[in-house]
């Protein structure tokens, strides 16, 4: 008990023997009641700010880019979410094509320890672009017209992530091969981001449409057909970040397809949200939808999120971060260069970890953690191969 409230105590049980002194008491009071409460709020207020500097950053692991039947995909809303709270991940961006229904009919929000969040796949001839944060549905006005939901989106303050990305001038759709939907050009500063590695992308990759053995084998074994994200997509990111920051994400473009008769589906929900994630680096969730929402968004615009492919390994408490003596930045975070600045990589696992520089290998050691002292500007980012197999990609730091 402090000494304010012990005199409090006292001042109320010893009774007045006159009216005067009564007032008197009754001021006294009312003077320690102010300067107690001034004392409580300084307080409360101290007990706030420290919250604030030891607010913990977390790993949140999601899945993006998932069609339902809104579009073309066989599930349901329920469906993805038991999918969902069964691969143990803790939000999900379902993104039907040309369409926001989930959203406006009220479906996303929390399901028990799940986020489920509701973008649109506009979906054109080519160019798809998967709109977030936006209550309005983006109609596409002219199929050629690759501007117009770009800018649509951007104008509207939506964040809008180029998909499946294929470098145009060298695309050629051969009839024997399943390849995804390409891009005219993603370096667009109106895109807020890119799906760098897309699940169904990779793994269509190195199927013959017309070789029913070679289909079955990378049906049964999908993982064998995993192979990376496309080096030529990095290369082009490599370059974009040179000049700016450009967030990449992973994706799986979810449809759980099934057969005619419907006997198989290929690859259930919960198959393909164990795949390729991407984690956030943020604030903990509050569980309010427009709140957390928001997190989730600004997580993904400022690049704090790395791709991973956990069915490798689940690669939650992965880190990489620059520290100089008095500051931290985390992966998506642009500085400037000064003397003193190291770069900091923790896995979860041992792993084949590369620094990279500018689109170059700098470092590389197979172990659970790499530091490096930073020598010059440069934009600066992790991979990390298990068993020789790609799957951990972060987002750069950017020391200019
Ligand atoms: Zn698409
Ligand atoms: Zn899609």
């Amino acid at each position: 008990m402090t000494q304010n409230s012990k005199k409090i105590i006292f001042l109320i049980i010893s009774l007045p023997e006159d009216w005067t002194q009564a007032g008197l008491q009754f001021l006294i009071i009312l003077i320690e009641l102010m300067i107690i409460q001034t004392h409580f709020s300084n307080y409360l207020q101290e007990q706030q700010c420290e919250s604030c500097q030891s607010m913990e950053l977390k790993d949140y692991t999601g899945v993006f880019h998932i069609h339902t039947i809104m579009s073309d995909g066989t599930g349901n809303i329920f469906d993805v979410v038991e999918a969902g709270h069964r691969a143990g991940v803790d939000f999900i961006i379902i993104t039907d094509h040309n369409t926001i229904s989930y959203r406006t009919e009220g479906f996303d929000g929390w399901y028990g320890k799940l986020l489920v969040l509701v973008g649109q796949e506009i979906t054109p001839k080519l160019n798809h672009l998967v709109a977030m944060g936006l209550d309005e549905l983006v109609e596409i006005e002219d199929h050629d017209d690759i501007e117009s939901h770009i800018r649509k989106v951007s104008e509207l303050g939506g964040l809008g992530i180029a998909v499946h990305p294929h470098h145009h001038p060298h695309y050629r759709r051969r009839f024997w091969k399943f390849i995804a939907v390409p891009w005219d050009n993603w370096n667009r500063p109106e895109i807020g981001g890119v799906e760098l590695w897309s699940y169904m992308a990779d793994w269509v990759h190195p199927i013959n449409y017309f070789n029913p053995i070679s289909m079955i084998y990378y049906i049964i074994r999908p993982d064998r057909a995993i192979e990376g994200p496309s080096l030529s997509i990095v290369n082009e990111w490599d370059a974009i970040t040179q000049k700016r920051r450009m967030p990449a994400l992973g994706g799986v473009d979810a449809h759980a397809r099934r057969d005619p008769l419907g006997m198989f589906c290929v690859f259930p929900y919960e198959f393909i949200f164990k795949t390729i994630r991407t984690h956030i680096i943020a604030p903990e969730f509050t569980g309010l939808l427009k709140e957390d929402e928001k997190i989730v968004l600004e997580a993904f615009r400022e690049g704090h999120c790395y791709i991973s492919y956990d069915w490798l390994h689940d690669a939650r408490g992965f880190m990489f971060e620059c520290l100089s003596a008095n500051d931290r930045w985390i992966m998506g975070d642009e500085l400037e260069f000064s003397e003193g600045l190291e770069l900091n990589a923790t896995l979860p696992v041992r792993a084949h970890i590369r620094l990279i520089q500018d689109g170059k290998t700098i470092m590389e050691k197979e172990r659970e953690r790499l530091e490096f002292r930073v020598q010059k500007p440069g934009v600066y980012r992790i991979e990390a191969r298990i068993n020789g197999r790609p799957w951990l990609y972060s987002n750069p730091i950017y020391i200019r």
